[in-house]
């Protein structure tokens, strides 16, 4: 029978395994599973429908956008569902360019963001768009001076993470909202929140931001959910064709089950992201610390960093060699980001921090839930140096 724990992957059939890849990926809490399920079941109409299924179906939607919209402070008009942030990103910025063609070919962005936005403007390039392509430093970060130099006439777009994917680095985003509110107020400001929303405090409308994208499985929500906050008064021309649903910039028949789970889902983060930061800042600090006494190994994270990721490198070795050595000592990590892991490039990421090949393609993703146990911690800790005890012979033939 499969029985459904959070942190062991007993449902994949291996429950010798303790799961530390939270950022590509977390289990739904039960609840959200139960309350998924039932409306599955039940509520099953179309939202746009006027009959009485269509009518109870749109009362959960609206209830489902209300929760999502309260949950990041904003109004529920200004909350567009997706299918999760990737779509919200391309929406975001594809939508941004199309609609205000007439004011600017001008976007800004950085080298380190998640492939659905990095590709978004290389398509925008191929397109006849111009991208500055901020750099960044060594721990990751672009400043709002950066920002603001890079501002053109023409500009009409700036996209930045907040917290970094793969380093956890968080992008200093209130500051740089308020300046480009201050100075560059027709530059729209769209916030990739994905791996922000709750770790750390997000309240997009207050830092300034127009748009601002989640994904409902980052956070024990379900795959294939998402949302875009729109603020009032922003446009932007839809990447589908279709129905009028989602205020014309969705079309589709609305995944009510999903969605509903997603509202419950960011519900419960909010309500905990205090706690989450801390218990999890404890056990990220106390990896870190080990990390940094394994010689071999070199931190890539930062203690100012985002409190569920610690990403790492092992100089000369295949990171995924060090993955699967790690999996044969009972705990999963990653590399690089999920979207990017089957590719055998090195690290944009990391090559961008200036980090050399041998770095970028030896990186090694911790990334923590709201689960996780000093007892986990402790395996994690004897799992690393094990992984480095039998793999440094073999790194000395290489
Ligand atoms: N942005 C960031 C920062 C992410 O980490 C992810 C997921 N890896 C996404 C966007 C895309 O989310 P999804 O795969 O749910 O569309």
């Amino acid at each position: 029978m499969l029985t459904v724990d959070s942190t062991t992957n007993r449902q994949g059939g291996e429950p010798h395994l303790k799961y530390f890849d939270y950022a590509a990926t977390t289990p739904p809490y039960p609840d959200v599973i139960r309350t998924m399920a039932e409306i599955m079941e039940a509520q099953y109409g179309n939202p746009s429908s006027i009959h009485g299924y269509g009518e109870r179906a749109h009362q959960l939607l609206r209830r489902a956008r209300s929760g999502c919209a309260a949950a990041i402070d904003v109004k529920p008009e200004e909350i567009i569902f997706t299918s999760g942030a990737t779509e919200s990103n391309n929406l975001a910025i594809k939508g941004a360019a199309l609609q205000y063609q007439s004011r600017g070919k001008h976007m800004i962005t950085t080298a380190t963001e998640h492939a659905s936005v990095y590709e978004s403007f290389v398509q925008l390039q191929q397109w006849g768009l111009e991208v500055t392509w901020l750099p960044v430093d060594s721990d990751g970060l672009v400043n709002a001076q950066q920002v603001m130099d890079a501002i053109r006439s023409d500009t009409v777009l700036v996209s930045l993470m907040h917290v970094n994917n793969e380093t956890g680095a968080i992008h200093p985003i209130a500051e740089i909202g308020a300046r480009l509110k201050r100075e560059a107020p027709k530059v729209l400001f769209h916030v990739d929140g994905v791996q922000g929303f709750g770790k750390i405090e997000a309240k997009p409308a207050e830092w300034g931001a127009d748009l601002y994208s989640l994904s409902a499985h980052k956070i024990r929500g379900p795959k294939g959910a998402g949302l875009l906050y729109v603020r009032s008064g922003v446009e932007l021309t839809p990447l589908l064709s279709g129905g009028s649903q989602e205020q014309g910039l969705r079309a589709g028949t609305e995944n009510v089950p999903l969605l509903v789970g997603m509202a419950k889902a960011m519900r419960m983060a909010a309500e905990r992201q205090a706690d989450f930061a801390q218990r999890t800042t404890i056990l990220r600090d106390r990896i870190m610390d080990v990390i940094d006494t394994i010689p071999g190994l070199v931190l890539n994270s930062r203690k100012e960093g985002a409190p569920h990721i610690v990403h790492f490198s092992y100089p000369g070795m295949k990171a995924e060699v060090a993955l699967h050595t790690l999996e044969q000592l009972g705990v999963t990590v990653s590399t690089q980001s999920a979207c990017s892991s089957r590719s055998a490039e090195p690290s944009r990421v990391l090559l961008a921090m200036g980090r050399d090949n041998a770095c970028a393609a030896g990186g090694l993703r911790i990334s923590l839930g709201d689960e996780h146990t000093e007892e986990d911690v402790a395996l994690l800790e004897q799992a690393l140096h094990q992984m480095v005890a039998q793999l440094r012979p073999l790194e000395r033939r290489m």
